[in-house]
């Protein structure tokens, strides 16, 4: 769990070449050799500063390999293109597809994704400028659900806004930042459960209704970030065995390990202990492009009953930026911190006094001076972790599901014949071990989403 060391400067050279032996690239800390490293003056001032901003310590003399300036170039690309502010500083939340060093041209077309969770929101991000919501649907409730359901602002549609929204939102209230690697998947949006409790036999009752409506909407992955009620061994237990006919009737299942790998027992809850769900765990990358100094999320870690070791990879688990629900006081909440961040100091005071209500902790500071006023404002955006007026960041292993379930449908948009099993042994195989954690909490370790596209299109 330790971090990587930071890199040392080596004396004249452009990189690391301590004693001779094949030099680490200072950034990923892949090898790298000697005439790998660029260093100096072979990079650009704004490759510099990008690079300097994720990697503190690092210094142009130290060099970087070829596929950290390649790849710092793209993300450079992508920030000067959605986000100016972003290019060069270290803040803000960097969003998923740049991060992940996603490929710009796949978007999940064609693909439909299965979202069982406890509830959901037609968010913008997911119906504008086109609906592509095919269906929703409640099996929990006699009558089913229905679409209108999907306007409600209520509690239990928080959770599966959210994940329907990092994998397949196209970031319309953020101008395109902070969208999903599946911009333009269709969504079949399964309810099967609320805020309260999402019971063992619901999710499968939600796998029964993804199978026995497949083919009508062409549905290829089942994103489940919610998990049973207990341990149970897939030999017997129905839910599991959901999760595996899913499978082999040709839907990859993503499913989310549990967060709970910071206690002592830390059990992995069907579906995710299924054998052929491909389970996620949660990657902490700090919020940075370094690609190292990476570390795990306390994410569940197997083994299971079943001695499966699980999760198989991980995908960024916290600093993930997730929409507000609308409607909501968290939403009005929001927008009153991102009004007041933008207000001059001296117009703080009479804000506060119009917005009574919205914000206790801003009332209590109601008649302070407006520079006191202004660091309470930041101090507030800051502990409700809001990004913008409609996004916030948010953690856990239900947001690395979506991630890799989204990575999945580019691949298949690349290569609709994949099956399941083909998806996730690409996954698996072309993720990169993070050296310094044990490989119970992260399997094969972080997913690459370039390099598992490219791995799927090349597939025949
Ligand atoms: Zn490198």
């Amino acid at each position: 769990m330790a971090h990587a060391p930071r890199p040392r400067p080596a004396s004249g050279e452009a990189a690391s070449t301590v004693g001779g032996a094949t030099p680490l690239c200072p950034v990923c800390r892949r090898r790298a050799g000697a005439a790998d490293l660029l260093g100096g003056s072979g990079l650009t001032d704004d490759l510099v500063r990008l690079v300097t901003a994720n990697m503190p310590g690092w210094q142009p003399e130290l060099g970087l390999c070829r596929e950290c300036v390649r790849r710092f170039a793209k993300a450079h690309a992508y920030l000067v293109a959605h986000h100016p502010r972003l290019a060069g500083e270290a803040q803000g939340i960097l969003p998923t597809p740049l991060r992940l060093g996603a490929l710009e041209r796949y978007k999940g077309r064609g693909v439909t994704v299965a979202f069982l969770d406890s509830g959901f929101h037609a968010h913008p991000d997911l119906v504008g400028p086109r609906d592509r919501i095919l269906r929703y649907v409640d099996v929990t409730s006699p009558r089913g659900g229905r679409r209108e359901d999907l306007e409600q602002p209520e509690e239990s549609a928080w959770h599966g806004m959210m994940t329907s929204v990092v994998a397949c939102g196209n970031g319309r209230l953020s101008g395109g930042l902070y969208r999903g690697l599946a911009s333009e998947a269709e969504l079949v949006l399964v309810k099967c459960g609320s805020i309260r409790r999402i019971a063992h036999d619901d999710i499968r009752r939600g796998f029964e209704w993804v199978l026995r409506n497949r083919k009508r909407y062409n549905i290829r992955i089942v994103n489940v970030s919610c998990g049973g009620d207990y341990e149970a061994s897939y030999l017997r237990d129905s839910l599991s065995q959901a999760a595996d006919r899913a499978t082999r009737e040709g839907l990859l299942v993503c499913a989310a390990v549990g967060n709970l790998g910071h206690l002592p027992h830390h059990p992995v809850l069907p579906p995710a202990s299924a054998p052929s769900a491909l389970t996620v765990g949660g990657l902490d990358d700090k919020n940075r492009l370094a690609f190292s100094g990476y570390d795990v999320y306390h994410s569940s870690y197997g083994p299971t009953v079943d001695g499966l070791q699980k999760p198989e990879v991980i995908a960024p688990g916290i600093w993930v930026a997730a929409p507000i629900l609308p409607g909501t006081p968290t939403a009005r909440q929001a927008h009153l911190l991102m009004q007041l961040a933008a207000a001059k100091e001296e117009e703080l005071p009479r804000l506060l006094s119009e917005n009574r209500g919205i914000d206790p902790q801003l009332d209590a500071a109601a008649g302070e001076a407006p520079a006191a006023l202004r660091s309470r404002v930041e101090a507030q955006r800051r502990a409700q972790n809001v990004i913008s007026e409609h996004y916030k960041h948010v953690d856990g292993t239900s947001f690395a599901a979506p991630i890799v379930a989204s990575v999945a449908a580019q691949m298949l948009e690349a290569q609709p014949a994949l099956r399941p099993e083909q998806l996730k042994r690409l996954l698996i195989t072309t993720a990169r071990r993070l050296p310094e954690v044990d490989v119970d909490r992260q399997g094969w370790g972080v997913i690459d989403a370039e390099a598992a596209v490219l791995a799927a299109a090349s597939t025949t």
